[in-house]
């Protein structure tokens, strides 16, 4: 795998205002990926997404699959606000993946995460649920600025100042969901209206199962690398570090520069 590509100092800037990467692998420990990456479609306003299924037998693999198809499918149809839209593809979504588990036994719930993020041009919004994160890394800068809050126990203590980010990051119950989509006809949406994102802005979407590699390694490789081998590079570094749950991780680049 090419783990560094350059790119030519003077390239100029695509007629494609957006580049993006994605990759997903089952991790080293689990039988079965049961996260879903969503790029779509190929025209604005496009749409990615990344979705964390859970659940025994195959229904975790089934709930992330369902959300990101129902996402996509409302979202095309929906009007308004580009937040609102988002937001509000994302209920229909979560009315999806509950509405299959319905015909499911009590034994076999499933659920899944949800983080999207869509650009109309270079406007940009947020739709949110669980705990795989939206990063922003600013142009020319390496740092992580995470947009999303994670819907955990430990997250959630975190957010009410009960718990310092380290203590956060260390909590037992730092992957106990206290939001998904599926388990309840209604689910509240976190959404964020990012307004006009600056030429050279990146976005790093990605599932918990990224979470071994340290935050300066992904700022470091999400800001400097073509954004495909960038989320490949990403999921090697997290089987390289045991690859202990599924991983997936989308990465997008608003290309340009600002004049
Ligand atoms: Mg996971």
């Amino acid at each position: 795998m090419r783990w560094f590509k350059p790119r030519p100092p003077d390239a100029a800037p695509t007629a494609d205002l957006v580049r993006v990467g994605a990759c997903t692998d089952v991790g080293q420990v689990r039988s079965e990926n049961q996260d879903h990456l969503g790029v779509h479609p190929p025209e604005a306003p496009r749409l990615f997404i990344v979705a964390d299924g859970m659940g025994g037998h195959e229904d975790g693999h089934e709930a992330s699959r369902i959300a990101v198809e129902a996402l996509v499918a409302h979202f095309s149809q929906a009007r308004g606000a580009l937040v609102d839209r988002l937001a509000g593809a994302v209920r229909a979504a979560n009315h999806a993946v509950w509405q299959a588990a319905a015909d499911k036994t009590a034994l076999r719930r499933m659920g899944t995460t949800c983080t999207a993020l869509a650009l109309d041009d270079r406007r940009a919004a947020l739709a949110h649920v669980g705990d795989s994160r939206a990063y922003r890394i600013a142009p020319g800068h390496a740092l992580l600025d995470q947009l999303t809050p994670d819907h955990t126990v430990a997250g959630e203590l975190l957010a009410n100042g009960i718990v310092s980010e380290a203590e956060a990051g260390r909590h037992p119950q730092r992957h106990a969901l206290t939001r998904a989509l599926g388990m309840d006809a209604e689910v509240d949406v976190f959404a964020l209206d990012l307004g006009t994102v600056a030429h050279g802005t990146r976005f790093v979407l990605c599932s918990d199962g990224l979470a071994p590699v340290p935050p300066a390694e992904v700022a470091r490789a999400a800001a400097a690398y073509d954004p495909q081998d960038a989320a490949e590079w990403l999921v090697a570094q997290a089987n390289a570090h045991g690859g202990p749950d599924n991983v997936t991780v989308v990465i997008v680049e608003i290309t340009g520069r600002d004049a």
